[in-house]
């Protein structure tokens, strides 16, 4: 079979050699002669994995011995309800900046009160709200730091006078953090970190236990910190793989070399898009995500689209076909696609053009 180019939103490309080592771990974990998914979880090979993973994520982050990092079943959107129980009290406030933004909102709304700050909705959230302020009186503020279906993104870490709190699931591990600025950070792996069904959160310690209401066991954040994500069965499978995903992200050099690169592949990609009069771009240039670039046909070329989905699946371009509430094409630029991916994308544009202007 050919070599497909992936860019699919998430789940996700991962490095390949995660996925080769995922295969060999569920022949023999380790030597064991026992396969990944058959091991106790209690098992000293599978303490070091774990370790070794926590360790890679403050490594890899630069995260400071103020917070700790737990990995969690459920996905971003259980974590969605984490954030709402274990903070807040009296009043939260949100940034509404997508569909996941808006579902993280809902969520705190059947807790308690919990507000939209702002919100870029009225132009379907192609833009990030600027020159909002944040009220001193919330237990804390919400972001979605990348917007996965609008391609949208914060790639700084703003200052806010409460509590931050940011939902990563799609721009983690992109990007030096500064970790120290936020409560929270969380997220599904499955878009950069490793595959579907583990999430992760990196918590500052000190921001817990001030709420009154009682917290369910396996939604109170204290809990896996205490026992360091192994209250219960851990979902070992995603573990690992996200444990080699993380070991490929160091041996290519870290957060600062995937920066260079990932930011690299955007520009080229965004390059094509501005350039190409077949195409445009949805997303406000100012906002744009350096992980899911979203486009659509350009003026009087809209009858096309799914001849260039037609075109780009015989170049073995899969994975691109945007949103249903955006439309148009998406494709995902994660850490683990390469540049020689997003030049595939971008030649088959360019031929397209050709072909049909
Ligand atoms: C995919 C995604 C989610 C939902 O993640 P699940 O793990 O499927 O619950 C939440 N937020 C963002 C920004 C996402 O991209």
């Amino acid at each position: 079979m050919a070599k497909l180019h992936i860019f699919n939103a998430g789940p996700c490309l991962l490095p390949q050699v995660a996925i080769d080592n995922a295969i060999e771990a569920l022949r023999d974990f380790k030597g064991t002669g026992v396969s990944l998914i058959s091991i106790s979880h209690r098992t000293k090979g599978w303490e070091e994995t774990m370790d070794e993973c926590r360790a890679l994520w403050k490594e890899l982050l630069n995260i400071p011995d103020t917070h700790e990092v737990v990995f969690l079943g459920g996905g971003a959107s259980m974590e969605f309800l984490y954030v709402a129980m274990n903070y807040l009290e009296k009043k939260a406030g949100y940034l509404d900046t997508g569909v996941w933004a808006h579902k993280a909102l809902k969520e705190a709304q059947g807790l308690g009160e919990a507000v939209a700050v702002a919100c870029s909705k009225d132009r379907n959230y192609c833009y990030i709200p600027k020159g909002y302020e944040i009220p001193t009186d919330l237990d804390y503020f919400h972001i979605t730091t990348n917007n996965t279906i609008y391609g949208t993104e914060i790639r700084t870490d703003i200052d806010c006078p409460v509590p931050l709190i940011a939902d990563m699931s799609s721009d983690i591990l992109t990007r030096k953090v500064d970790v120290s600025k936020y409560a929270l950070i969380y997220g599904g792996a499955q878009k950069n970190a490793g595959p579907a069904g583990v999430a992760f959160a990196i918590i500052r310690k000190d921001s817990l236990g001030k709420v009154s209401r009682y917290i369910p066991t396996m939604l109170d954040y204290r809990v896996h910190i205490d026992k360091q994500s192994m209250f219960n069965t851990p979902p070992v499978f995603p573990i690992f793989v996200m444990n080699e995903t993380l070991k490929w992200l160091k041996s290519v050099g870290g957060i600062e070399a995937i920066q260079v690169q990932d930011e690299k592949k955007a520009e080229i990609l965004y390059a094509e898009i501005d350039r190409n009069t077949m195409f445009r771009g949805t997303a406000d240039k100012a906002d744009r995500s350096i992980m899911n670039v979203c486009f659509v046909m350009a003026e009087g070329y809209e009858d096309k689209q799914d001849e260039f989905m037609e075109f780009a699946k015989s170049r073995d371009i899969v994975g691109i076909k945007g949103h249903r509430s955006v439309g148009g094409f998406r494709a995902s630029i994660y850490n683990a696609c390469t540049l020689e991916d997003v030049q595939a994308l971008v030649d088959c544009m360019q031929e397209f053009e050709k072909k049909n202007a």
